[in-house]
């Protein structure tokens, strides 16, 4: 069982956060080892609504690096139900990668496809022809039911004392769920981890409840060169930050949030007297394919 007894929220300080502006990180990380923390939310309703439908399993897509993925094999495994994980591109005959590897070990059948099948995944023909009564999860558990369980994700603790809400954004399901489920007072921001994905905006605004909800935005200024491309300062940033706060980043996503928050800070984009509240999202097992010794927790 998932349970949400490990995860924490406690406030953090650094060298160049000023006494005026207060921070606090909520560690979806600690969910458990294996389940990054969003992930697990984005899932559960999807999972529930399979077994309610008594579908065959549940089918999902990404690349092979993919914190989805490794997500959603070991939630089905704890659920019971079987998983098919369809993996973009056609490296798959060389190796196995760590994320890979931990997808079958719990049960995920792994199927490659080349890029071009993938790009043709959504077809009418490719659903119904190769995996009837089975429940699709989108790419990065990118739908309403996902947006759902991550508006569970500011109920863990009370959360209405912060005036801003950060997370990294990938999709933006994510961020969906926390502007569903921020209070009106509340400012969103999403800090998008890909290079110009100005289509971002109008996905997260679709998965938005009708009628009055917190102020967001998403800034486009902080992928670092785009998805998955790390610089050594932002390798730097992730070993201060963690010897400063004891909390572990990842490369992808988490990192880039903090390196974000840190030049918005200095750039004194939040008023004095700013409660910060960020989502940490998970994905460390993605550090995994870091060289040893690069990152230093
Ligand atoms: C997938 C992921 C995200 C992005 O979440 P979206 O809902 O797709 O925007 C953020 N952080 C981590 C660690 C992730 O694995």
């Amino acid at each position: 069982m998932i349970s949400y007894d490990n995860i924490t929220l406690a406030s953090f300080k650094t060298s160049w956060l000023p006494d005026t502006i207060q921070a606090a990180m909520l560690r979806l990380d600690k969910l458990h080892p294996e389940i990054s923390g969003n992930k697990w939310f984005k899932l559960k309703y999807n999972i529930a609504a399979a077994k309610a439908n008594n579908d065959n399993g549940i089918i999902t897509y990404g690349g092979a690096y993919s914190n989805h993925i490794a997500a959603t094999a070991l939630a089905c495994k704890e659920a019971g139900i079987n998983c098919m994980g369809i993996i973009r591109g056609e490296e798959h005959h060389q190796h196995m990668n760590h994320t890979l590897k931990m997808a079958d070990a719990n049960g995920m059948d792994l199927v490659f496809v080349t890029r071009e099948e993938y790009r043709n995944r959504n077809s009418h023909e490719t659903r119904e022809g190769l995996y009837p009564d089975y429940h699709i999860i989108p790419e990065g558990g990118h739908n309403a039911l996902g947006a759902k369980g991550c508006e569970e994700i500011l109920s863990i603790f009370p959360t209405s004392e912060y005036t801003h809400i950060l997370c990294a954004v990938g999709t933006g399901t994510t961020l969906a769920g926390l502007i569903n489920s921020a209070a009106p007072h509340q400012q969103v921001v999403g800090i998008s981890v890909l290079k110009g994905a100005h289509y971002l905006e109008k996905e997260v605004a679709d998965l938005l409840k009708s009628g009055q909800h917190a102020d967001w935005k998403i800034l486009h200024e902080f992928h670092g060169g785009g998805y998955a491309k790390k610089s050594p300062q932002l390798i730097d940033f992730i070993n201060t930050f963690y010897r400063e706060t004891g909390i572990p980043t990842d490369i992808i996503y988490t990192g880039k949030l903090i390196l974000a928050f840190s030049e918005l800070v200095q750039h004194g984009y939040f008023p004095n007297g700013s409660k910060i509240l960020l989502i940490h999202t998970g994905g460390l097992q993605g550090n995994l394919s870091l060289t040893p010794g690069v990152l230093s927790f």
